[in-house]
């Protein structure tokens, strides 16, 4: 079996997080290197590995976890908030165990690099 993703740890309670949201299909708890005064992960509790891997049949968890991380962004961000989900080695993902970014709290740039 491969091994336990760091996400599936938090999941497990193998190690510790900072959770803010958990319900009984998603967590979102704070990244440990936050890029903005409020940065959460969203994650599935079943796992996706990535965004470019889900399948139709992920609609309902995936609709979910739109709406817990527009109950953050809301939350945490009310001045304005941005989602971002980072797909594959160029795009960005170290961890496969698919998150939404909620980044809120400052004024953020736009083009990211
Ligand atoms: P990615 O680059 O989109 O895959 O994002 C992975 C994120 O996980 C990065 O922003 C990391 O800082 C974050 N991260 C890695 N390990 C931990 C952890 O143990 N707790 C919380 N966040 C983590």
């Amino acid at each position: 079996m491969a091994d336990k993703t760091i996400f599936q740890k938090i999941i497990d309670r193998e190690i510790p997080a900072s959770i803010e949201y958990e319900d009984e299909a998603c967590l979102a708890f704070r990244d440990i290197a936050a890029q903005a005064p409020t940065h959460l992960l969203v994650i599935p509790k079943t796992p996706i590995i990535r965004i470019g891997e889900a399948e139709d049949s992920d609609a309902a968890v995936l609709g979910h976890l739109l709406l817990v991380a527009r109950k953050m962004g809301n939350k945490f961000g009310p001045k304005g908030f941005r989602l971002v989900i980072n797909n594959g080695p160029d795009g960005g993902e170290a961890v496969p165990h698919l998150h939404i970014h909620v980044l809120a709290g400052r004024k953020l740039e736009w083009p990211p690099g």
